[in-house]
């Protein structure tokens, strides 16, 4: 917490920097820090405390006396002096998807624009135009960005939301009379981008509990207060709802505040088939008699359905399948049984080979594929021929040292997928690799058509074993690239390529609704943090969320399969891919 605080603190130093039109060495410096401290696995008060700030290259005196005073006193001065001269509403244009401080640090000036709804107004009256190094193409984006921003601000990330609920249900259960406490609404569902925290509680002291609630230290407003619901803001701009639900009504309640909509709609008619009706409250015969049930499983059995798991619940058959009693045994986080498609300080991570080796290792894995970028992607510091066969070298060694320990470290990469859908190395190169995981990187902005055309032309090359984030979408900033998702799998279906399902909390692509589709195709999937540190790993959880949403097995996910097994699976598909 406190890392990532100072991370967020330099950075925004940098960009406050800039937008004051200071030396671009000065913001360079700052951002250069936050980077730094990122890839440091140490201690930083350690660091702090034996002065050894020297010690890393590109943190001068200056920024070093900023890290150690934060270590401190949580706090930087500098950043504070800034922050007068740039105010919030100057910092959340930053939230525009295209727009950077150095644009910002124009539009003050030329314009005195110091808000969203300012620069919004000066679009539409078409002021930006004229400004050098603007135009008219500029001026339509921002204009769009801002749309995207109204349209996606009550959102939030998953992880974002997951976190928030964690900490929150953590600190309420400090007070002794909580009996049970949980997170409903789209967490529990693991919905991609979520809206607020619904959290349910049954305690016999409803109001000591809500008392607690809107005296939970991150809160920045209390929108209500009362004994069996309030209602909080969040510093992270969400807000959070506590119920206050009896005893008797819990799974009721639970049920019903889970949802979806449509898949509570979707219950409460076959309720009615039945003769019966559900709500928050309970589960009521035609003269208004409760029956009892004491879990969800039980309303299910009443309604003459197995469990369907939050993560199901959307409308998507689950019903159906449930009363054929076909509902599948998900995928779990203890089935991943290694790691693909990470990131080392060959190209842009900030971790080395070794670091994310041990990393896994330590997570329990006992493998990791290596996929640096490749040539073509020369701002990601992409690798060439010769410094892939560098890398090689250097996992060779690495794994005469992790054998005993049973852990294996593969070779791959993430090849571009190039405009014209070749990948940005020769076949007879491709081949050395254990695996390839092929990605649009670039050119995001052909049609349709052409774009799957460049995806289709990348899986029928025989050396690729795995699509990679195949709309390239970045949740709540930037849309999926126009493609034709059904073409592509089904593309993928008929030449054996896996698609993965990338597990970084912005991107989670393949999107859920789109894995059924992908199972029906015989197209195998493979869940990857696509991480870019140590600490990146760990997202694979939510790829399982989005597998377990996407209604995914056990079997239908390659690096579930042991490392004897995975080894022989990667020798055997590059074999048959070739016979094709
Ligand atoms: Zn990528
Ligand atoms: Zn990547």
């Amino acid at each position: 917490m406190e890392k990532e605080k100072l991370i967020h603190l330099l950075n925004r130093i940098g960009e406050m920097l800039e937008i004051l039109g200071e030396n671009p060495f000065k913001s360079r410096s700052y951002y250069n820090g936050a980077r730094i401290i990122e890839g440091i696995t140490e201690d930083l008060k350690k660091i702090t405390e034996e002065k050894r700030w020297n010690e890393y290259k590109g943190i001068g005196e200056g920024l070093a006396q900023k890290i150690s005073e934060y270590i401190e006193t949580g706090q930087i001065g500098y950043y504070d002096e800034l922050h007068e001269k740039v105010p919030d509403e100057i910092l959340e244009m930053l939230n525009i998807p295209g727009l950077g401080p150095k644009k910002i640090s124009v539009l003050v000036k030329e314009l005195e624009i110091t808000s969203i709804r300012r620069l919004e107004r000066a679009c539409r009256e078409n002021k930006l135009v004229g400004i050098k190094g603007f135009g008219e193409k500029t001026q339509e984006n921002i204009l769009k960005g801002i749309e995207y921003l109204k349209k996606t601000s009550d959102r939030h990330l998953f992880a974002v939301g997951l976190a928030n609920a964690e900490r929150l249900i953590d600190y309420l259960k400090k007070e002794k009379s909580v009996e049970k406490i949980e997170v409903a609404g789209s967490i529990r569902r693991r919905k991609e981008t979520v809206k607020d925290i619904d959290i349910l509680v049954q305690t016999r002291e409803p109001g000591k509990v809500s008392k607690l609630f809107i005296e939970y230290p991150e809160v920045t407003e209390v929108i209500a207060h009362g004994p069996t619901k309030s209602s909080i803001r969040l510093k992270d701009g969400l807000n959070a709802d506590l119920r206050v639900i009896k005893k008797d009504e819990f799974p009721f309640a639970l049920h019903y505040f889970t949802g979806s909509k449509e898949h509570n709609i979707a219950m409460r008619s076959r309720s009615k088939d039945f003769g019966l009706k559900l709500n928050e409250y309970g589960l009521f015969t035609g003269n208004e008699e409760k029956i009892q049930c004491k879990s969800e499983e039980e309303i299910f059995r009443k309604l003459k359905l197995s469990y369907i798991p939050p993560e199901l619940r959307e409308n998507f058959g689950e019903l159906d399948a449930a009363e054929k009693n076909k509902i599948p045994v998900l995928i779990e986080e203890n089935d991943l049984k290694g790691i693909v498609h990470v990131h080392s300080t060959y190209s842009d991570g900030l971790n080395t080979i070794e670091e994310m080796a041990e990393q896994c290792l330590s997570l329990g894995y006992s493998y990791i594929v290596f996929c640096d970028h490749s040539k073509a992607a020369f701002y990601a510091n992409g690798l060439n021929e010769e410094r892939v066969l560098k890398q090689f070298e250097e996992i060779d060694k690495l794994n005469k040292k992790f054998k005993e320990k049973k852990f294996k470290i593969f070779k791959g990469i993430e090849s571009d997928i190039l405009p014209d859908g070749r990948l940005d190395f020769e076949d007879e190169f491709l081949d050395k690799f254990d695996l390839v995981v092929g990605s649009v990187h670039s050119s995001f902005k052909l049609s349709e058509e052409e774009m799957t055309a460049r995806a289709i032309k990348a899986i029928n090359n025989p050396f690729l074993t795995v699509l990679g984030h195949p709309t390239g979408r970045l949740l709540l900033s930037r849309d999926a690239y126009k493609i034709n998702l059904e073409s592509v799998i089904e593309a993928a279906g008929k030449q054996n390529v896996l698609i993965e399902i990338n597990s970084n909390p912005h991107r989670l692509d393949l999107d859920w609704r789109y894995c059924r589709l992908a199972k029906d195709n015989g197209v195998k999937l493979m869940i990857c943090p696509d991480a870019h540190a140590t600490k990146g790993i760990a997202d694979v959880k939510y790829g399982i969320g989005i597998a377990r949403k996407g209604w995914l097995t056990e079997k239908d996910v390659m690096n579930t399969l042991p490392i004897n097994e995975f080894e022989k699976f990667l020798k055997e598909h590059k074999k048959e891919r070739l016979k094709k």
